[in-house]
């Protein structure tokens, strides 16, 4: 008998093949152009056999912030409000903002990666007074919850699923679906309702956002199994439900339902308690260009004080102070920075390679598995709409592998447009996350536009008539893993700092890889870092 997953192979199998017959048949009118997104991501590597020019130039300044993405824009907007204006920022990039970082065409913004902010809890003061400073909240009402500026909030429809052939409303398999189906996708909201409300002994939620707010109380047996162990262990069998969760640990974490821990599987549904005045508990923030819109607002910390192009590749103490070199991957000039107190916003598996490892220990983390992702921006001349739910902000693929694609346009006020800007999202998968890197290095540009398309394709048969130019981006490192035991394990490892000197921000050491994290860590770091008065060496 052929049960649910052989099922949904053998109907990608078929949608592949009618879709390669139809597009050999029209292949005269089909042409597009395709490319790989330039940036300097291959640098990177370079730290791990460092052969740099010797620096041809010095700088002092007291404060130095490695790493210019969110975590570190974070950490910049910290300083500045607490009047320390004393420092500089080095980025790899040509650009901050680290994977939130968006393009543009004649058509819209497109995000380059993270493309929304769900209301973030009401008890994330520090982060709600950055939405209302930005306009993005533009008010509280008596109750004082936030009032959110309506442009920004994802307009209906929000989410449709392609399922059984027809777009349904919403993200949860509806369609067609039998009574056991249905009982176990509401059995299992009830249960994520109560871990939502769940508090631990010290009065604090379980499933908070920071995760550094939630309880202290013990949940390592929950964190050392994986999800889809969860889920057989509670009886659940619906195939539906398998997948809806399978889907959603993909799409926030990179991994699979059974490679991630259960606790984050949980958290993913359990920890979002933001309420505003002005719209339903569930909403998101979004706009053209994702959570890049962000990124700019806090730009405005360090206008005048980030050196782009500049590859960090090590870090030393000298006597009371903190030698830093950097390499301009542009211009092939090294440059040796002297400061009093660092703060290391990269990925924190660049630490083994960055820091020298006799004067400045590494703390010690669990190993940090990042999963890569593949991101194309897909420009259309013309869009046919099909049965069932319209075109929706977020449109997702009932299949093993495939995620979905955002419309980029769906916040614009445009009329009669025949244009538009699709993000598809991929995953790229393999045994563990260091296969799967692997995977993503090696593969060509035609391999995974071919890819992205045979995932279009099971809900759009025809769109490749329809494209005009695919741009895709691997990110190689693209999120850290919540894998069994690691977010019990990471935790300690947030409040350490080394000689109160080196500050460790970057959603690595969250365990959980979204906005509000990096916020958080940034914050967290540069408080750290404000509390300590060192001797100046600069
Ligand atoms: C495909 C994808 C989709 C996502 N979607 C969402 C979403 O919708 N919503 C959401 O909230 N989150 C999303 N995220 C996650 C979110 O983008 C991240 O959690 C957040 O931006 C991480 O910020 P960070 O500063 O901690 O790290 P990073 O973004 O990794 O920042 C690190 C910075 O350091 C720089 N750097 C690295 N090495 C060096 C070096 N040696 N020298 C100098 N600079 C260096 C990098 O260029 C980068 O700018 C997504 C992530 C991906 C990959």
């Amino acid at each position: 008998m052929m049960n649910r997953r052989h099922f949904i192979s053998y109907l990608a199998g078929t949608v592949g093949a009618l879709w390669f017959l139809n597009s050999c048949k029209n292949k005269a009118t089909v042409s597009y152009k395709t490319s790989w997104l330039s940036d300097n991501g291959a640098f990177g590597h370079m730290i791990r056999d460092p052969h740099f020019p010797q620096p041809s130039s010095e700088i002092r300044i007291p404060v130095l912030i490695a790493g210019g993405g969110v975590s570190g824009l974070s950490a910049a907007r910290e300083l500045v409000k607490n009047n320390r204006n004393d420092f500089l920022m080095l980025e790899l990039n040509h650009i901050t903002g680290g994977n939130a970082i968006s393009g543009q065409n004649e058509i819209s913004a497109f995000p380059w990666a993270a493309h929304y902010l769900p209301f973030p809890n009401n008890s994330n003061t520090e982060l709600l007074n950055f939405l209302k400073e930005e306009n993005i909240i533009t008010s509280f009402d008596t109750q004082g919850l936030p009032v959110y500026n309506e442009t920004y909030i994802c307009h209906e429809p929000a989410e449709r699923l392609y399922l059984h052939h027809k777009w349904q409303d919403g993200l949860v398999p509806e369609y067609a679906l039998d009574t056991n189906d249905k009982k176990d996708i509401d059995r299992f909201f009830r249960d994520m309702d109560n871990y939502r409300r769940m508090k631990g002994s010290d009065g604090k939620y379980v499933f908070e956002i920071p995760l550094a707010a939630a309880s202290t109380d013990d949940f390592t047996e929950l964190d050392s199994k994986t999800m889809t162990v969860y889920l057989h262990e509670k009886g659940y069998k619906s195939p539906y439900l398998h997948w809806y969760v399978d889907y959603c640990c993909r799409d926030d974490y990179g991994s699979p339902a059974h490679m991630t821990s259960a606790f984050a599987g949980i958290h993913y549904f359990a920890s979002r308690r933001g309420q505003s005045a002005s719209a339903e508990r569930n909403s998101v923030l979004t706009w053209p260009e994702g959570n890049h819109f962000l990124v700019k607002k806090m730009e405005k910390y360090v206008a005048g004080k980030v050196m782009h192009n500049q590859l960090v590749y090590s870090i030393t103490k000298k006597g009371n102070g903190i030698v830093c070199e950097a390499y301009h991957v542009v211009n092939k000039t090294t440059t040796r920075f002297i400061c009093d107190q660092l703060l290391f916003c990269l990925p924190y598996n660049t630490a083994k390679y960055i820091l020298e490892p006799s004067i400045c220990k590494v703390p010690e983390t669990p190993p940090v598995h990042n999963w890569p992702w593949a991101v194309a921006n897909i420009r259309l001349k013309a869009f046919e709409q099909e049965r069932g739910q319209p075109l929706s902000w977020d449109n997702v693929i009932y299949s093993e592998n495939a995620l979905g694609y955002i419309n980029n346009c769906h916040q614009l006020i445009r009329q009669h447009d025949p244009y538009y800007n699709f993000t598809f999202y991929k995953n790229i998968l393999g045994a563990t996350a260091t296969e799967a890197r692997r995977k993503a290095r090696e593969m060509t540009k035609e391999q995974l536009v071919s890819d992205i398309l045979q995932e279009l394709q099971l809900a759009h048969p025809r769109i490749t008539e329809s494209i005009e130019e695919i741009v895709v981006k691997v990110w190689g490192h693209g999120m850290v893993s919540p894998y069994p035991s690691y977010l019990s394990r990471v935790k300690p490892t947030l409040i350490k700092s080394i000689d109160d000197r080196i500050y460790f921000a970057h959603t690595d050491l969250s365990g959980i890889s979204i906005f509000e994290e990096a916020f958080y860590q940034g914050r967290n770091a540069a408080e750290m870092l404000l509390k300590q008065k060192s001797d100046s060496v600069v």
